[in-house]
């Protein structure tokens, strides 16, 4: 009877008396207080434990995300400065290369006109080289003499240098 008058009381009303110090208790009532105590003080002890991990967790983490974001804003940074440079090293390049082209185009009018001008000497040589129109051979664009005052001359092909020396040879002899 005793047994089901126990159980019949609640257990926070139980727990309440045996941990209550003004209740009379018995030999196993206040071993039974003194492990509910100690097991009450492991726990907060635990607790404790685990909220200052929990902190730190908390520290590391908030640590960790402010260097990771320190890493990004620096490598945007360099990022901007590498495209920065990639900027003025492309126009360098580009003012290198328009240079340069409009150089190449000044040599190529200047090759054009010397050509020019290097066909027209040599037509007027040709022609008025002193041997008569007769001796000339200019079929095709060709421009040759072999009337044998002077060695046959190719006044399109030769140097310069070697048509004046084969004329300077016919005025000697
Ligand atoms: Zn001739």
């Amino acid at each position: 009877m005793s047994d089901q008058a126990s159980q019949a009381t609640p257990h926070d009303t139980l727990m309440e008396r045996l941990m209550d110090s003004r209740v009379a208790k018995n030999e196993l009532g206040h071993a039974a207080a003194r492990e509910v105590e100690d097991l009450r003080e492991l726990i907060a002890e635990l607790e404790a434990d685990r909220d200052e991990w929990r902190n730190r967790a908390c520290e590391i983490m908030t640590g960790h995300d402010a260097l990771v974001e320190r890493t990004i804003k620096g490598q945007q940074r360099r990022i901007a400065e590498l495209e920065a440079e990639r900027d003025e090293l492309a126009d360098e390049w580009k003012s290198a290369i328009e240079s340069k082209a409009a150089a190449v185009n000044d040599w190529v009018d200047q090759r054009t006109k010397l050509e020019a001008e290097n066909k027209r000497m040599r037509e007027w040589m040709w022609v008025n080289h002193g041997c008569g129109v007769r001796s000339l051979y200019g079929d095709d664009g060709e421009m040759q003499c072999n009337n044998g005052k002077h060695r046959p001359i190719d006044f399109k092909r030769e140097s310069i240098t070697d048509i004046l020396a084969a004329l300077a040879d016919t005025e000697e002899t």
